[in-house]
């Protein structure tokens, strides 16, 4: 199945908003709800607003960076907005790697960022289930660096492993196959038990084609069985949180991103401005006026490149 074919999904027909946009607006009632949103004011860059905030959290995927490769112009742009004395912090819905190797990520395109100024949704998973009552966790995971805390058990092909878990944590995709989606399902209709979603997007944008992240899963289940997993990243509320304790102060703000469904919708509920990336990420190549209509998220800025 691909983006957007979900169990129940199938009356979804394609928008000129682009497939991942669909994807997003077909679990839109598992998301928090718009407020009226801003003016979607068109710019050409953020240099064009940088006047307005003092502080700026930015999504990695779509903004900084396609798949590994830099946007052309990203770099200098974070470094042009801390020499003028911006506070620049990425929020980024990461969670499969552990904290050192993102950063040897960040570091290899030369963006400067400290460690404590890198927030992500793996970050607000684990604070999140920090004080939790012990629990015999299995995890959707490449590996189980940096979980040491949580201890997980790592889901592959033996069915025992899935039946054996008291609540799922499901944190990186990359190898994960239909298959295990099949027994994870199996074993939560059998016996359901909480699932925790350290990474809320359903899919990233990628050099050839989208990857299938934790959030598809995620809503998958969420179709075939009932269980209601439990989100940590944007948009939810916990991220934010973790980024205003970093930047001192929620004012003068702005979340830039290229996701209406998680950026800009996130910074609606964390309260800051919001401004939308439309030339690389989810909206690229598609028609984002439809894309705000249709959600009824509406950016305080239109930005069209970083
Ligand atoms: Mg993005």
């Amino acid at each position: 199945m691909g983006l957007g074919q979900g169990p129940g999904r199938d009356h979804l027909s394609a928008s000129p908003a682009g497939p991942i946009f669909d994807a997003y607006h077909a679990v839109r009632a598992r998301l928090p709800r718009p407020t009226a949103g801003g003016a979607c004011t068109p710019v050409d860059t953020l240099a064009d607003i940088a006047d307005r905030f003092d502080t700026f959290l930015l999504d990695a995927f779509g903004v900084l960076n396609v798949g590994e490769t830099p946007i052309p112009g990203a770099r200098d742009r974070v470094h042009a907005l801390r020499d003028a004395g911006k506070r620049v912090l990425i929020v980024s819905n990461a969670a499969g790697l552990p904290h050192a190797a993102l950063m040897e990520k960040y570091d290899g395109m030369g963006m400067g960022f400290a460690p404590e100024d890198v927030i992500t949704s793996r970050m607000a998973l684990t604070n999140a289930l920090a004080d939790a009552p012990p629990t015999r966790w299995a995890a959707m995971a490449t590996s189980g660096a940096g979980l040491e805390d949580l201890a997980p058990t790592l889901l592959r092909d033996d069915p025992a492993a899935y039946d054996a878990a008291e609540g799922f944590l499901l944190i990186g995709s990359a190898d994960w196959t239909d298959a295990r989606q099949a027994l994870l399902e199996a074993s939560l209709r059998a016996h359901p038990r909480p699932v925790h979603v350290g990474n809320p997007d359903i899919a990233a944008p990628r050099e050839d084609a989208p990857s299938r992240e934790p959030g598809h899963w995620a809503h998958r289940l969420a179709d075939a069985t009932g269980v209601a997993p439990v989100f940590h990243g944007k948009p939810f509320a916990g991220i934010y949180d973790l980024a205003f304790a970093r930047s001192g102060d929620a004012g003068r703000t702005v979340m830039v991103g290229d996701s209406l469904h998680t950026d800009i919708l996130g910074a609606q509920v964390a309260g800051v401005a919001s401004a939308l990336i439309t030339s690389h990420g989810i909206l690229r190549d598609h028609d984002v006026a439809a894309g705000i209509a249709l959600s009824g998220i509406r950016p305080d800025y239109v930005v069209r490149t970083t």
